[in-house]
């Protein structure tokens, strides 16, 4: 949850662009075309609450840019979004796409609703809702929506079961995040955070530091901050310290355990949202503390996996001098100020829309699956996500040494030489 009301990801989204494209010193006609999606969709989503009353939730799609491939991004339901968040959240995945060099473009989708006030029968409106007012605009060909904050497996297969009534036939590859036999992909719910993990190994070989020898501080303990610190437990690293939302008294938690925190243990506490259970924690020996002091932690390495804007002018000061990478599982955890001290204090950041791609990139390997309806083992598709995410990582490494480039801006001018070269040779700019 954005901390700062007045904090705008557009504007965040819109400055990282604009300094990469002086730096490429890009033409006028490739900035305008890439500092503003190509295509919105703003619409009304009448839900037949179950007392019978009616309530209209505001929907989103926004399609940034399809020159390398169908838009692809996942759909929020939350109650603070906004048009702008979803439109910077469709510039990333772009970004995201181009970097991870799979043949995507971006978009991302919403609706202002809070799914903890809706019953499953009430969230399944909401889903086909949705699809009805985009059903003409989205699809395998065109734009392939997929899972984010709030939103499931059990959704994405309302949303294709809608898609698929409308234009009648079985289309599995509109839609990724499916379940595991509808169509979904095995690794799909590890991808992200296994894909945070998959950089941050190599960036821990690229440093010199052995995983063993790390501590790590997580912000959240969703689907992202969990599967990140299972696998860097599986690679010998010790978290000391999570943080998640406290849905009932609507401020968020961190929980520590000076010598390592239980990941299963947790889990057990935990609810489908990610929250934990204070009480529960306290029983087995966590320390229960404010939702921030996760970022002060005397750690290796931070993995902020909540939501944006969280490392911020105001907090960036509090991380300990003995942090030495910040491998971002969030969307635009580190707003441009605090990247600005980071980037001064020689931290090595692993920006989010290479240390996080491995959730689109899973979901580019479900929905070539599905096109195929033909699927693969797990052991096969995490081994072709890790082959991904590593070269990936290794493109962007090796042009920040060589351009003497901090990672954020390489893994930027890569991307966007790569979007820009599509638009051109298709003969847009
Ligand atoms: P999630 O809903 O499963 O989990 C979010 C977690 O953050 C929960 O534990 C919640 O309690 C916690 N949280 C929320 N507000 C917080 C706050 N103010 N302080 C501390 N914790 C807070 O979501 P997720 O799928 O894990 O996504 C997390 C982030 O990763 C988002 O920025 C999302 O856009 C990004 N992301 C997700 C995927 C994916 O495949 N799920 C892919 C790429 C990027």
């Amino acid at each position: 949850m954005s901390s700062d009301r007045s904090f705008n990801p557009l504007e965040m989204a819109r400055s990282q662009f604009d300094s990469v494209a002086d730096y490429l010193e890009l033409d006028d006609g490739a900035r305008q075309l890439l500092r503003t999606p190509m295509r919105e969709y703003h619409f009304n989503i009448p839900i037949r609450m179950d007392d019978g009353s009616v309530q209209v939730l505001r929907g989103f799609r926004v399609q940034h840019n399809d020159a390398r491939g169908p838009c692809k991004g996942g759909i929020r339901f939350h109650p603070q979004e906004t048009a702008d968040t979803v439109r910077a959240l469709s510039m990333w995945m772009t970004w995201k796409c181009a970097v991870a060099d799979i043949p995507l473009g971006g978009g991302k989708g919403g609706v202002i609703c809070d799914p903890h006030n809706l019953s499953a029968r009430e969230q399944e409106q909401v889903c086909r809702g949705w699809v009805r007012q985009v059903a003409r605009n989205v699809g395998p060909q065109a734009d392939v929506p997929a899972p984010d904050v709030m939103t499931n497996s059990q959704h994405m297969l309302w949303m294709l079961d809608e898609y698929e009534t409308i234009h009648g036939g079985r289309y599995p590859g509109m839609i990724t995040g499916k379940p595991v036999g509808m169509g979904g992909s095995h690794g799909r719910t590890e991808a992200t955070g296994y894909g945070v993990i998959y950089t941050l190994r190599e960036a821990l070989k690229e440093l010199g530091i052995r995983p063993q020898d790390t501590s790590a501080a997580v912000q959240g303990f969703g689907n992202v901050a969990q599967y990140a610190i299972d696998l860097y437990h599986q690679i010998g690293g010790t978290t000391i310290c999570v943080s998640c939302w406290d849905q009932r008294e609507q401020k968020s938690y961190s929980f520590r355990k000076a010598a390592g925190i239980d990941l299963e243990e947790l889990r057990g506490i935990t609810d489908t949202y990610g929250g934990i259970d204070k009480d529960k924690a306290r029983d087995l020996g966590y320390e229960v503390l404010d939702g921030d002091v996760w970022i002060e932690q005397e750690v290796d390495i931070l993995i902020p996996a909540a939501l944006e804007n969280q490392i911020n002018a105001d907090n960036v000061n509090r991380v300990s001098k003995q942090v030495k990478i910040v491998a971002e599982g969030a969307n635009g955890p580190t707003t441009p100020e605090a990247d600005a001290v980071f980037k001064e204090q020689k931290v090595f950041v692993i920006p989010d829309f290479l240390a996080n791609a491995g959730g689109v990139t899973c979901s580019y390997f479900e929905q070539v699956q599905s096109n195929m309806n033909y699927f693969w083992d797990a052991g096969e598709v995490l081994g072709k996500l890790d082959q991904q995410m590593t070269s990936a990582y290794i493109a962007v490494s090796e042009l920040a040494q060589h351009g003497g480039l901090y990672m954020r801006d390489a893994a930027y001018v890569l991307a966007i030489k790569r979007v820009v070269t599509a638009c051109r040779d298709r003969g847009w700019v």
